[in-house]
């Protein structure tokens, strides 16, 4: 099986290397902006806007305009416009009008393929890892220092790679095609998880992994500096002071997301053969509040994405069920319907027909349980 992954690597240029970096960061913002603004006149007098490909070949008369353009890595303009592509379609199919401009100092990055070609019988690539000796090669900079993934052995072919810059450092994400031999596994204990917002995940083994992902203090701190920074006299050595110290506190709380997510669905995948979740409304949860505020909000759906995408490649069952099934309103004793549970409000209730005690909660994630236990059985036939 084919699997892409991403490798972060904490990266090291010297003070050459920033300065291209910091280049190819302008440049990819210019394109970006550039074909953004195109598009949007565009559509605007046509309702019709040039694809990724037609722009694509505007680029050489570009490069006569915007000399500038021809110092940097020329793969990296070709991303950008890929890039805006994909940002104008989703942006397109979710109503939400049109993408935003690319702001300076905001999430500075850009992007680059692994071209391969070969000479007199060898192949070369244009990005290249040394993981022993701790270097990477990338077009235009030649060999940077990196940190990362120590006593890893990467078997794959390199697609492309991510240069960015979080307040003063900087990373590389390097993406790999490998091949995988997922395991066949013979199923032998299924779980099934009920997702919520006071407790993130229920599982049908009558646990509660309670919602870590509040972190009031750093919210609170964040809060404070913003005040703070809005209070400071633009270009003054206080405010930038200021912003390097909220974009660190950002990496901050990205991070504890980073790694709560990934131990909550590690535990998940190596302690469960079948796994039932429910497959969430996307599109009602993107009209929320919550998921604009990313930092405070439950990254439900990336969980269950990672927890998909682990499971597979171990070999794992993974099924969704129907977001329509009430799983808070059946009883898991005897498969009574009860209406009334509809009201959120109600944590504990007594099943009107077997006269079992329910909580809220564990009953819908036994339910889910027996679902996923039904889809897996159709399965077997
Ligand atoms: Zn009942």
């Amino acid at each position: 099986m084919k699997i892409y992954k991403a490798y972060i690597f904490r990266m090291y240029p010297n003070d050459y290397q920033k300065e291209i970096i910091n280049k190819s960061f302008g440049i990819s913002r210019f394109i970006y902006n550039h074909f953004l603004e195109e598009k949007i006149k565009e559509y605007k007098n046509t309702k019709k806007s040039k694809s990724a490909y037609e722009q694509i070949k505007e680029i050489p008369s570009l490069n006569i305009e915007y000399p500038f353009l021809k110092e940097v890595d020329s793969c990296l303009l070709r991303c950008s416009i890929f890039d805006l592509d994909n940002a104008y379609n989703r942006f397109f199919k979710s109503n939400f009008g049109y993408p935003k401009f690319k702001k300076k100092g905001v999430h500075d990055s850009y992007k680059t393929n692994n071209i391969i070609s070969t000479y007199k019988g060898k192949e070369y690539n244009s990005i290249r890892l040394d993981l022993k000796n701790r270097l990477i090669t990338l077009p235009k900079l030649k060999e940077l220092k990196i940190r990362g993934y120590r006593n890893k052995i990467i078997n794959g072919k390199i697609k492309s790679a991510v240069i960015r810059r979080e307040s003063t450092k900087y990373y590389v994400s390097v993406l790999v095609e490998e091949n995988i031999v997922v395991p066949i596994i013979k199923p032998k204990n299924i779980i099934g998880i009920d997702l919520g917002i006071k407790d993130v995940i229920i599982t049908s083994y009558n646990e509660k992994i309670e919602n870590k992902f509040k972190k009031e203090t750093l919210n609170k701190r964040l809060k404070g500096l913003q005040k703070g920074l809005s209070r400071c006299i633009p270009g003054s050595k206080n405010r930038y002071r200021l912003k390097l110290k909220i974009q660190r506190l950002y990496m901050k709380l990205k991070n504890i997301r980073k790694y709560l997510i990934h131990d909550i669905t590690n535990k998940l995948v190596n302690e469960n053969d079948i796994i039932v979740t429910e497959d969430l409304d996307i599109k009602n949860m993107k009209s929320n509040k919550h998921i604009a505020r990313p930092l405070t909000d439950i990254p439900l759906s990336e969980i269950i994405r990672i927890l998909k995408y682990k499971g597979i490649w171990r070999g794992k069952k993974i099924y969704q069920i129907n977001r329509y099934f009430p799983s808070s309103q059946i009883c898991s004793i005897c498969g009574y319907k009860n209406q009334k549970i509809k009201d959120l409000s109600i944590r504990k209730w007594e099943c009107p027909k077997c006269h079992s005690n329910h909580d809220r909660d564990y009953n819908a994630s036994y339910n889910i349980m027996f679902e996923g236990l039904k889809i897996y059985m159709k399965g077997l036939v």
